[in-house]
């Protein structure tokens, strides 16, 4: 069986030599020594200042603490082709996420047909970078002053992802990551806020802790969003393979596109931004081609899935949700392929060789 992913495990040695300094301090959780090692690790290896870096449980917790203190309210403009979390998350902090269409080759939000869908109730925008492709910032920030809303990136795909030869976490009022098992660089379950200010970190860090920023004081609304030390153990395991867990998954990735571009095609990456290699989507002829090649792969033991599939505008729960006629059309299309570290040669190439076989060469 090859699955689509396979959460990376460090060493058990390397792992244990994190635990036993747990089992010495007895420090377990509440911002402790480990959570603050790979803050400022995380920091380091990203570029970014770790004073404006908050480690919480999850991906979806640093949406929900990136709107709440962000003071989000009313409409929210956000893109149809994401993982789910993105607009749930919208949704359960009782906001109401407005769908605006993603440009057909990126698959990112497209800017252009925004600011149509402002109106005085819309306070932010969140955008995704999808698969670690960074959207059109600029155009996005544009937008953003001009109407003088927030922006918040979802940049759950973007562990090492740069534009401009900087991390792109650093755009937007805040962006947030996930660290989940299956992520590029994971800390079983994870996630961060990377704010713009120090300020507004710090009210993060207030309301990941219940909102107690005193001995006796409690003085926001919060929550309990905390990244214990064992998560922290196993995000500094992963972290100190990085390097080759990502030279690893770079090595696949163009063995891929090397035997399937260009006859498929690929999203159209942004051209100031490196590739960070964590997904090998590929968009096919229509969706009937989709469900051959996914059966024909679980007929030989090959997992592959359809990310992001079904356009979040079409779902129940977001009824009064709008037309997005691209995100549905390249939603329908995309299948995904496994990929990562530990994935042989052998197996890229009896991947790659099953969708030729389907979809023809
Ligand atoms: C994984 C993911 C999330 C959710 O992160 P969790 O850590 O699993 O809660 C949110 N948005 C996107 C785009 C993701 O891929």
């Amino acid at each position: 069986m090859i699955p689509v992913a396979k959460p990376y495990l460090p060493s058990r040695e390397k792992v244990d030599s994190y635990i036993d300094s747990i089992y010495h301090t007895h420090w377990l959780t509440n911002n402790g020594p480990l959570v603050q090692k790979l803050t400022q690790r995380l920091a380091d290896h990203l570029g970014l200042d770790a004073n404006c870096l908050v480690l919480v449980a999850n991906g979806s917790l640093a949406l929900h603490l990136a709107y709440k203190a962000l003071e989000l309210k009313g409409d929210v403009l956000t893109t149809p082709f994401s993982f789910i979390a993105t607009a749930s998350t919208l949704k359960w902090e009782g906001l109401n996420p407005v769908f605006v269409d993603i440009d057909k080759d990126t698959w990112n939000i497209d800017p252009n047909p925004m600011e149509q869908s402002i109106t005085p109730d819309t306070s932010a925008i969140v955008p995704v970078h999808v698969f670690g492709n960074p959207c059109d910032v600029e155009a996005i920030q544009l937008i953003a002053d001009k109407h003088n809303l927030k922006t918040v990136y979802d940049a759950s795909h973007c562990f090492g992802a740069t534009l401009n030869g900087e991390s792109v976490l650093k755009q937007g009022d805040a962006s947030t990551i996930s660290f989940h098992a299956t992520k590029l660089f994971h800390t079983v379950e994870g996630g961060a806020v990377i704010t713009k200010t120090k300020e507004l970190a710090d009210k993060i860090r207030t309301k990941i802790n219940f909102g107690i920023d005193g001995p006796d004081s409690i003085g926001m609304l919060g929550t309990n969003a905390k990244m214990s030390e064992f998560h922290a153990a196993v995000g500094l395991a992963v972290l100190d393979d990085i390097e080759r867990i990502q030279t690893q998954r770079q090595d696949i990735w163009e063995q891929y596109a090397e035997a399937l571009a260009p006859k498929y095609q690929l999203q159209k990456r942004h051209p100031a931004a490196n590739n960070n290699y964590a997904y090998f989507p590929i968009l096919l002829k229509d969706e009937q081609v989709v469900i051959d090649v996914v059966a024909k792969l679980a007929e030989s033991g090959v997992q592959a899935r359809r990310y992001f599939y079904p356009s979040l505008n079409s779902l129940v729960m977001f009824e009064d949700g709008c037309e997005a006629s691209v995100s549905s059309d390249i939603a329908s299309r995309i299948v995904c392929l496994p990929i990562w570290p530990e994935l042989q040669s052998a197996e890229v190439k009896e991947v790659y060789k099953l969708v030729v076989g389907v979809v023809g060469s």
